[in-house]
């Protein structure tokens, strides 16, 4: 079967065969990884080659921490404002679908909002050009979100933030392609796509952002206190944490990101040429916009969404139905998602709409 879930999503099957493998006895050790005490040495030398391989697949320098938290990325959302906004009051934020009003809402708890743009106004099918973006004058940071996951809009660029650190929400995007993270101040993705299983987010924060905490933080949300402390300030997501480890070697014997790329790039071109190739099947997003890892897609008739769907079952084409919010189809095609499984997917949409003529 080809899973095409948005998250949590396909993971490798190679890595899922490892795991696999290594359930019950993890090297001889007559325990899972799932038993082992975080503090052991064999957890914490899975855990460093896991930030080790990370580092290095995204290029992530000393100027920088490497943060595995809880809680998914929804709780960065509030995490972020508690930790970055200093002695300001207001954060400049991007709006381009549900995401990022979902992290404008939880930030308004803390600051003063300001909408620097809004993709709203073309039903989010277009970036605003970064020329009329109107960016506050006191802002403490600049979010956005990479790649809205349910809308299927990504951006082709990477925002000028000026002085001010850029904050991306890179859940649906991260390792999909190559990043030049010195651009950020913090990057933060949920792990349910292209990282690892759900709960587990990583946070890839610039050191000189640490240490800024509003009083009322949390300690858990303290971003000083979880890297002081190796993400262990607490008993972390150990489990979801190696596997997240058994991904990255997965994606360095891949070729890395510039190899994943290639062939995110190629795979939904390949989907996208199809939809636009033919008169059955459409996507609303401007070309330039539109997401390597979200395909959101409608048929000619909604009525024949239920058919669509279960003759995709049928065949093993899994969890195509378009998020609940916008209807229609989405296939996510992360990078564990294998070419052939996007092909499967075009045969059968050909196929359907041929029989529907
Ligand atoms: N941000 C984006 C872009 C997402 O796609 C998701 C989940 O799918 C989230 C945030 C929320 O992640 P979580 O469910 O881990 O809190």
């Amino acid at each position: 079967a080809y899973n095409f879930c948005a998250g949590p999503a396909t993971l490798p099957e190679a890595v899922l065969r490892q795991a696999q493998e290594e359930m019950l006895d993890w090297r001889g050790t007559g325990m899972s990884v799932m038993e082992m005490s975080h503090r052991s040495d064999d957890f914490v030398a899975i855990a460093e080659a896991a930030e080790q391989d990370l580092r290095q697949l995204a290029g992530i320098s000393d100027d920088y921490a490497v943060l595995f938290m809880q809680g998914g990325a929804s709780s960065q959302f509030s995490t972020i404002p508690l930790n970055l906004l200093g002695d300001k009051g207001s954060a400049d934020y991007v709006n381009t679908g549900i995401w990022s009003k979902k992290a404008i809402a939880e930030a308004s708890r803390y600051a003063d909002v300001n909408v620097v743009a809004s993709a709203e106004a073309n039903g989010f099918t277009s970036i605003p050009d970064q020329a009329v973006w109107q960016t506050g004058a006191d802002a403490a940071y600049l979010h956005y979100t990479p790649n809205e996951t349910i809308g299927g809009l990504e951006f082709d660029f990477v925002p000028d933030s000026g002085d001010v650190p850029l904050v991306a929400d890179m859940s649906s995007t991260m390792l999909s392609r190559p990043l030049d993270v010195s651009k950020f101040g913090l990057i933060y993705a949920g792990a349910q796509k292209n990282i690892g299983p759900s709960g587990l987010v990583v946070v890839i924060i610039r050191k000189d952002l640490l240490g800024k905490a509003r009083r009322e933080t949390p300690t858990m949300m303290n971003y000083q206190v979880i890297a002081d402390n190796g993400s262990m300030y607490n008993t972390p997501a150990t489990y979801s944490w190696y596997l997240a480890g058994l991904v990255f070697k997965w994606l360095k014997a891949q070729g890395g990101v510039e190899a994943m790329a290639k062939i995110n790039d190629r795979k939904a071109r390949k989907l996208y040429d199809f939809i636009d190739g033919n008169d059955f099947y459409a996507n609303p997003i401007e070309p330039r916009f539109r997401s390597w890892m979200n395909v959101p897609f409608t048929l000619a008739e909604d009525a024949l969404n239920s058919e669509f769907l279960k003759g995709a079952d049928a065949r093993g084409l899994l969890n195509l139905k378009g998020h609940r919010s916008v209807g229609g189809m989405r296939a996510s095609i992360y990078n564990a998602m294998p070419e052939a499984g996007v092909d499967a997917l075009i045969d059968y949409m050909a196929e359907f709409a041929e029989e529907q003529a």
